[in-house]
């Protein structure tokens, strides 16, 4: 039997008797002539044979793993006795995008990363099972629409990505009248401006961003705090504030022909090829019959790879310092570029992009890395190998070196906020800036991260907003008389 310290193999669970299933992936042939999303939906036997799987561990590992501490446990046990809807919302009751961590979450660095089946046989497919019984509830529509009566308070949530999708919905869920402002005309912020429609398609999210304001959250695109509004007038409205604004500043190349034409940062072209009305003023970028190489092994890089190579690249190539033990991006999405195509070049430090005679880009010059011992993040720090410089041909270069969060825009009260010295927000632990009553979570204070962990900071941070607000007497003037 299975105990809860040590594992004893027992060859009558349903686990040691049926093999972990994937969802269904079209074929790389036929998945790089669209843009639309790779895996389909496991049908009810499916799912309720793979819950079945679970071995309802104690201590269950796959809970700790999850940033949000879903409870896996619970929601795959009524997956397997097909009770789909109960399980379904017991899985919202810990997450506010369930049916979008299901589908962008790295899980084999979290929940099916630590599930204890690990090393035994292969982990629960927990992301699968996820998908499926939410979708189910979005077939049946059975959501949670409802919201209690107003509480008399409202609150500004500045950016539609996830942190500010879901302080938004924990909020109404309080009783707060919300408003969401957004720089963008296209609200989801690097749900729908970064990560590509075959990951995760629009729609998916649009149907969330439409269950919100039918719950009453206002949206107003367009606006943009630090110009716009500033942080007085908020301050001045509303009884308190939630700042979710990202970090999508790119990083420099830092190599000489990084200005050359042809060389392009990550967002304006995944934006350019996977929204279908992208609002960025433009020229169409060119990619049939190119030679794009992707400069850095984020999943950024991933994305880039797979969208030219859809976009009718001739060869999409990742050139990345490290080595593939070393490289930041998702295993799941490196297998999947492979599939479709994508060439990867490890231990190669790009370090310089050059032209032809005719100003067109031509190349990628690079050196050949090895690596050396540990750095302070723990990976292995990569050296250049003397004498070791080659060229890799290119038409187009774009670079995925990561991102920084945008600096305020100069003279804007936004200044008074503390930031550390990469630009990230700093906050307590309510998620609070140094300026009372604003808050902030998601990768505008821990920097490019995971959208689990954006929703994860929000849900933090509604819980010390709501402490503070509850535990102060407001002044008349920030109590507003309708939502
Ligand atoms: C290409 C790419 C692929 C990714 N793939 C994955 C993945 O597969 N899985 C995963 O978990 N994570 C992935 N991520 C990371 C994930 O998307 C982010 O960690 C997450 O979106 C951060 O959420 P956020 O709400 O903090 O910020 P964002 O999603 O960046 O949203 C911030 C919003 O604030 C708005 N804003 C900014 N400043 C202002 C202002 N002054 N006024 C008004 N609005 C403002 C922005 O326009 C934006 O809409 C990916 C990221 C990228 C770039
Ligand atoms: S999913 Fe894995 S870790 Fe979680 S309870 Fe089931 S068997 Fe245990």
């Amino acid at each position: 039997m299975f105990t809860a310290a040590g594992i004893h193999w027992d060859p009558t669970h349903a686990c040691a008797m049926i093999d972990r299933a994937d969802q269904p992936k079209r074929s790389a042939t036929e998945r790089v002539a669209d843009m639309l999303e790779i895996y389909a939906l496991y049908d009810e036997e499916t799912a309720r044979e793979q819950a079945s799987r679970c071995i309802e561990c104690p201590r269950p590992a796959c809970v700790e793993g999850c940033p949000l501490h879903n409870r896996i446990p619970e929601w795959l046990a009524l997956t397997a006795e097909g009770r789909f809807l109960e399980a379904a919302a017991i899985s919202r009751s810990t997450s506010n995008m369930p049916e979008i961590c299901s589908r962008v979450c790295p899980q084999e660095r979290l929940c099916e990363g630590s599930c204890i089946l690990n090393g035994k046989t292969e982990p629960v497919s927990i992301g699968a099972i996820e998908r499926f019984i939410n979708e189910y509830a979005f077939r049946e529509n059975d959501l949670d629409l409802a919201h209690p009566p107003f509480n008399g308070l409202k609150v500004a949530v500045i950016g539609s990505g996830p942190a500010g999708l879901a302080a938004a919905d924990q909020l109404v869920a309080l009783g707060y009248a919300v408003t969401i402002f957004e720089s963008q005309v296209l609200p989801g912020g690097l749900l729908v401006n970064g990560i590509p429609s075959f990951k995760l398609e629009k729609t998916i999210v649009g149907r969330r961003i439409e269950m919100l304001k039918k719950r009453g959250v206002k949206l107003r695109l367009g606006v943009t705090l630090g110009k716009d509004i500033s942080l007085a007038d908020l301050r001045r409205d509303f009884s308190a504030v939630f700042l979710g604004v990202g970090a999508q500043q790119a990083k420099p190349l830092g190599i000489p022909g990084e200005d050359l034409p042809g060389v392009l940062p990550a967002l304006p072209f995944l934006i350019q090829k996977n929204v279908d009305f992208p609002v960025l003023d433009m020229v169409p970028i060119e990619v049939e019959g190119k030679r794009v190489a992707v400069l850095g092994g984020g999943d950024t890089a991933m994305d880039c790879l797979r969208t030219a190579l859809r976009c009718g690249a001739s060869e999409a190539v990742c050139l990345y310092r490290r080595d593939l033990a070393n490289m930041p991006g998702s295993r799941k999405e490196y297998a999947n570029a492979l599939e479709e195509g994508a060439i990867f070049q490890f231990l190669t430090n790009p370090l310089a992009i050059e032209a032809d005679e005719s100003g067109a880009i031509a190349r990628v010059r690079c050196v050949r890395m090895e690596l050396g011992e540990p750095d302070a993040s723990g990976r292995r720090k990569p050296a250049p190998v003397p004498g070791s410089e080659f060229t890799v041909p290119a038409d187009l270069v774009i670079g995925a070196y990561g991102f920084d969060p945008v600096p305020f825009p100069p003279g804007s009260d936004l200044g008074q906020i503390e930031c550390n010295s990469w630009g990230g927000m700093v906050v307590d632990e309510n998620q609070m800036t140094s300026v009372p009553g604003v808050f902030s979570g998601g990768d505008s204070v821990r920097g490019p991260s995971l959208v689990v962990h954006a929703v994860r900071d929000a849900r933090k941070a509604v819980e010390g907003l709501h402490r503070y607000l509850s535990s102060k007497s407001l002044p008349l003037s920030l109590v507003p008389e309708k939502p």
